[in-house]
């Protein structure tokens, strides 16, 4: 309102100009505009579209609002951590099929924490020891198929224990001795080793010992959430800031009630623990509470179609291009949703598959592809907001067709 209108409006109202019925009159200016920063941009940081996937990187994947709101809702009020663990760990417990479950920082911390559980059970000297294990009493040994050597089992080196490595039932069963705490198995490359999941689950049954399972990068199928549960597992963990698009700093722990009981001794709100650096909070544990529940009731059916028509989307446009030829393939194990290669021939399209990540990403707005080789490049939709399809499929063809003069 113009100063002029302000004065008609105030005469039509009763008290009219009174401070008192109206703040910011008094200080006879305008009311602030609630400027929204821009923290990136502030920063100097690049943003932008991720047609790449849920990396680490890349900062995984975007929260819903439903998220956010619960994210918020939890800064506003105290509460007993431990209480909110128990309530949701109950809630998550029922969803998955699980005995017991609790939010931790992340699938890996899940690793450290199972194990750490399993290993001192709820003997609080025990969990004060680790990770020193020599001289405790306590076990020392995890087993896992070689083909299941991943980065990420550095979880379980985290208690102390020592990894040792098996290809067939038969070395599990000569590796098997009084210091075997686990056998771990790892979901993504299930298909490499040489011993599936049931007979993994019989063997620890056989032996007594407990069996876990990373699954961090496995919805969907969203079935992933009980199937290794309801299969025997004693623990499971998996990434919340991935397809379920929780908290990129939460994941869960799920499993039999004493290992998530044992493994809370090991969390905050105590010390005097290996896991006290893996604090989730209660902004966390609301939003990964809320981010599981709704991504088990969402239509899963819809999703795919529209992220296969997305793909068609690029697909369509990229093969335009004189020389590129592409496929659609729906990875077996971990992130499972269509994953478009666009291929080209290096005679036609001059080109390296680094140079147009380099041109997508200096672009504008800013673009992340995966899959970078000599002269291929692999997309993958299921990150990206809506109608940020048009401008991927825009882009990845005016570089390639530019290529090809
Ligand atoms: C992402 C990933 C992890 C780590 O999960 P966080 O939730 O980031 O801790 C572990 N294992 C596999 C197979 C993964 O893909």
């Amino acid at each position: 309102m113009q100063r002029r209108e302000l004065l008609k409006f105030f005469s039509l109202v009763p008290m009219a100009g009174s401070a008192a019925l109206i703040p910011w009159a008094a200080a006879n200016a305008a009311p602030p505009p609630s400027v929204k920063r821009d923290y990136f941009k502030e920063l100097g940081v690049r943003t932008f579209i991720n047609a790449a996937g849920t990396y680490t990187m890349m900062t995984g994947s975007l929260m819903h609002d439903y998220v956010l709101d619960a994210i918020q809702y939890g800064a506003t009020e105290f509460c007993m951590l431990d209480e909110l663990q128990d309530k949701v760990g109950e809630k998550i417990a029922a969803l998955v099929h699980s005995e017991a479950a609790v939010v931790t920082s992340g699938a890996f911390s899940g690793m450290t924490l199972g194990l750490a559980g399993i290993l001192t059970g709820v003997d609080q000297r025990k969990v004060e020891q680790l990770p020193h294990l020599d001289g405790t009493g306590m076990k020392s040994e995890v087993i896992i198929q070689k083909a299941h050597d991943i980065v990420y089992n550095h979880a379980l080196k985290n208690t102390g224990c020592k990894l040792i490595y098996v290809e067939t039932a038969a070395e599990v069963e000569q590796a098997i001795n009084d210091k075997t705490a686990l056998l771990h198995f790892l979901n993504i490359e299930a298909d490499k080793g040489k011993i599936q999941h049931e007979e993994w689950v019989a063997l620890g049954r056989k032996y007594n010992i407990p069996t876990s399972i990373d699954i961090a990068a496995d919805v969907p199928p969203v079935s992933n959430l009980w199937k290794f549960n309801d299969m025997g597992f004693s623990f499971v963990v998996i990434s919340g800031g991935k397809a379920i698009r929780g908290p990129q700093s939460a994941g869960l722990l799920m499993g039999k009630k004493e290992i998530i009981t044992a493994a809370r001794l090991h969390m905050p709100p105590r010390g005097f623990n290996i896991g006290r650096g893996f604090k989730v909070n209660k902004e966390e544990i609301l939003g990964m509470y809320v981010a599981l529940e709704k991504y088990i009731q969402q239509d899963h059916d819809k999703e795919w179609k529209a992220w296969e028509a997305t793909t068609a989307q690029i697909d369509n446009a990229a093969k335009t291009v004189n020389g590129v030829t592409t496929s659609i393939t729906v990875p077996a194990l971990g992130n499972v949703t269509p994953t478009l290669q666009i291929t080209w021939d290096a005679s036609k399209v001059k080109l390296t598959g680094k140079e147009l990540q380099e041109k997508l990403r200096s672009g504008i707005p800013s673009i992340e592809i995966g899959g970078v080789k000599d002269n291929s490049i692999t997309v993958t939709v299921w990150m990206l907001k809506p109608g940020q399809s048009t401008i991927v499929a825009a882009r990845i063809k005016e570089e390639l067709a530019k290529a090809t003069a």
